[in-house]
C-alpha cells in the first residue's frame, strides 16, 4: 500500500485531481503529441493488444500524470500508479506487476529514479512479459519465472537523458511534452475557472496565461491565489487590476519569472561576468538544490532564450543582459 500510496495526497494534489481532464479530446494543447497518441491507442484497440510501452518526458507540471490516466481511460483499462523512488526492491515491483490484469496500465512517475536492481528485472517484464525472481539466500537460492499478463508501462520523467539506454529503448512510444503556448493556457485557465465556478475577465485570463511559465500546474495555482484576492475584494469577476496586484504580491514578474529565476540570472551576470559558469556553482551561490535548478528553473530560462548551455557551463545570452542586466530584483518586484 505504501508503494501505491494514494491516501497521503496533500490538498494541492487533491485539487489537481479534480482538475484533470479524463479523455484525450479534453486535454488542451500538445496537438502533435495528441495526434500521435490517438493513432497508437486506436491501433492497439483494433489489434486487441496492450498498447506499446510509453515514456512521457518534459519539465514538471506539463501534464504527464494527467496523460497517463487519459491513456488508461481511452484504452478502457485499469491504471496502477507508483513512482521510481517508492519501489525500493525487486520484490516490490514483482508484487505490483503480478497484480495487473491483461492490458492494464502501470504508471511509474520519476522512472529515472528506479534503483538499478529493480530496473533490471523490468527489462524482461517489458519485453517478454515475465519476471525472473530469485528467492531464498545462499545455497537455497533459486530463480523462479513468473509469467505476467501483457500490460502497458507508462513512464514519466523530467530527465529523459538520465535513463539508461536499455530502459529507454524498451519504450516503443516516446513522447515529449512541450511548454504550452499562451492560447492553450488561456483555455486551461478558463476551464479551471469554470470548474471552480469563478468568473474571470478575459484580460485577466490572458495575463495569467502569459505569466504561467508555459505550465498548466502553475496557471492553475496562480488562478487559485488570484481568486483569493478577488474574493476578498468582493468582485463579481476577477479583474486585471486584481490579477496584476496579486501577481506582484506573489513576486511573479511580467514574464512569469520568480525571485529564484532572478537570483540565478543575476548571479551569472553580475558575479560570474555572464558565464560560462557551472550550474553547481550557481546553485551553491544562491542556496538552491542543483536538481531544482536542473528540472524546474533552467529549462524555462533556456526556452525563453535567457540562458545557454555550453560545454564549459551556463552562459547568459545577450537578451538576458537586456532584461536582467540593468535592473535589480528589487526594481522588478516593486
Ligand atoms: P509532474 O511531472 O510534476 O508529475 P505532470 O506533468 O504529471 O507533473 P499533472 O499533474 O498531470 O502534471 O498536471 C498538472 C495540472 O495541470 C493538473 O491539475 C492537470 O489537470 C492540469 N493539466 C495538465 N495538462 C493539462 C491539459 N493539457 N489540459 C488541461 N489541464 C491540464
Amino acid at each position: 500500500e505504501r508503494i501505491l500510496d494514494e491516501s497521503q495526497m496533500n490538498e494541492e494534489e487533491n485539487v489537481e485531481m479534480s482538475l484533470r481532464p479524463e479523455l484525450l479530446h479534453q486535454y488542451i494543447g500538445q496537438s502533435t503529441l495528441k495526434d500521435n497518441l490517438k493513432i497508437f491507442i486506436e491501433a492497439a484497440r483494433i489489434r486487441e493488444e496492450a498498447l506499446d510501452h510509453v515514456i512521457l518526458h518534459g519539465p514538471p507540471g506539463l501534464g504527464k500524470t494527467t496523460l497517463s490516466n487519459i491513456i488508461a481511460n481511452e484504452l478502457g483499462v485499469n491504471i496502477r500508479t507508483t513512482s521510481g523512488p517508492a519501489i525500493e526492491r525487486a520484490g516490490d515491483l514483482a508484487a505490483i506487476l503480478s497484480s495487473l490484469d491483461t492490458g492494464d496500465v502501470l504508471f511509474i512517475d520519476e522512472i529515472h529514479r528506479l534503483p538499478r536492481a529493480v530496473e533490471e528485472i523490468l527489462y524482461s517484464a517489458m519485453e517478454d512479459f515475465f519476471l525472473d525472481v530469485v528467492i531464498g539466500k545462499g545455497e537455497e537460492a533459486r530463480s523462479i519465472r513468473i509469467d505476467l499478463p501483457p500490460f502497458t508501462l507508462v513512464g514519466a520523467t523530467t530527465r529523459f537523458g538520465s535513463l539508461s539506454a536499455p530502459l529507454r529503448d524498451r519504450f516503443g512510444v516516446q513522447l515529449r511534452l512541450e511548454y504550452y503556448d499562451v492560447d492553450s493556457l488561456v483555455t486551461i485557465v478558463n476551464r479551471t475557472a469554470d470548474i471552480f465556478e469563478v468568473a474571470i475577465d478575459p484580460d485577466s485570463a490572458l495575463e495569467l496565461a502569459k505569466r504561467s511559465r508555459g505550465t498548466p500546474r502553475i496557471a492553475n495555482r496562480l488562478l487559485r491565489r488570484v481568486r483569493d484576492f478577488s474574493i476578498v475584494k468582493k468582485e463579481d469577476s476577477v479583474t486585471l487590476e486584481t490579477t496584476n496586484h496579486a501577481l506582484k504580491v506573489l513576486e511573479v514578474d511580467g514574464l512569469g519569472l520568480d525571485p529564484v529565476d532572478h537570483r540565478i540570472m543575476n548571479t551569472i551576470i553580475q558575479t560570474y561576468g555572464g558565464g560560462p559558469v557551472g550550474l553547481e556553482t550557481v546553485a551553491v551561490s544562491i542556496g538552491e538544490e542543483v536538481v531544482t535548478l536542473l528540472d524546474v528553473y533552467e529549462p524555462y530560462l533556456i526556452q525563453r532564450g535567457f540562458l545557454e548551455r555550453t560545454p564549459r557551463g551556463r552562459k547568459a545570452t545577450a537578451k538576458s543582459l537586456d532584461y536582467f542586466g540593468s535592473r535589480s530584483e528589487i526594481d522588478i518586484f516593486r
